[in-house]
């Protein structure tokens, strides 16, 4: 049974790469939030931003999470930079949150798709 909101969930991909049980390209972690390179990249620069705790999607969101989101939106353009994302404007960086089967949400752990770098890219 995958919950919804819990600090880990057992059976969940995302929660495992947290936990070190699967491996992963770190970019970045702390207390609350980890980076890690999209294993099938679209763009030159793609990571996916989650957080530790388990969310299974963007539905599943309250106030109690407004913080930790913001801290996400934050981090985000500051990651980008650091792998190599160029800067503003003419460079940039699109952001990607699929929610649901029909958003294209493939894995229930929340994830910011983080691309970017110079283009054409595979998709995106
Ligand atoms: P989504 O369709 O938004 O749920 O995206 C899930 C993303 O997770 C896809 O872009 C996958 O390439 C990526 N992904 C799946 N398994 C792994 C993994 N083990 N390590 C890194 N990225 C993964
Ligand atoms: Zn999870």
């Amino acid at each position: 049974m995958t919950e919804n909101i819990v600090d880990h969930d057992p059976n969940c991909l995302f929660c495992k790469i947290v936990a070190g049980q699967i491996p992963s390209k770190l970019v970045y972690q702390d207390d609350e939030i980890y980076a890690f390179h999209d294993i099938h990249p679209w763009a030159p620069v793609h990571f996916l931003l989650i957080p530790k705790q388990h969310i299974a999607s963007m539905a599943q969101l309250t106030d109690a999470q407004a913080a930790l989101m913001g801290r996400m939106m934050v981090l985000a353009p500051k990651l980008a930079l650091a792998q190599g994302c160029n800067p503003y404007p003419a460079g940039g960086f699109r952001l990607l949150c699929n929610t649901g089967a029909e958003g294209g949400q493939e894995v229930p752990h929340l994830h910011i798709h983080v691309m970017g770098g110079p283009r054409p890219w595979l998709r995106g």
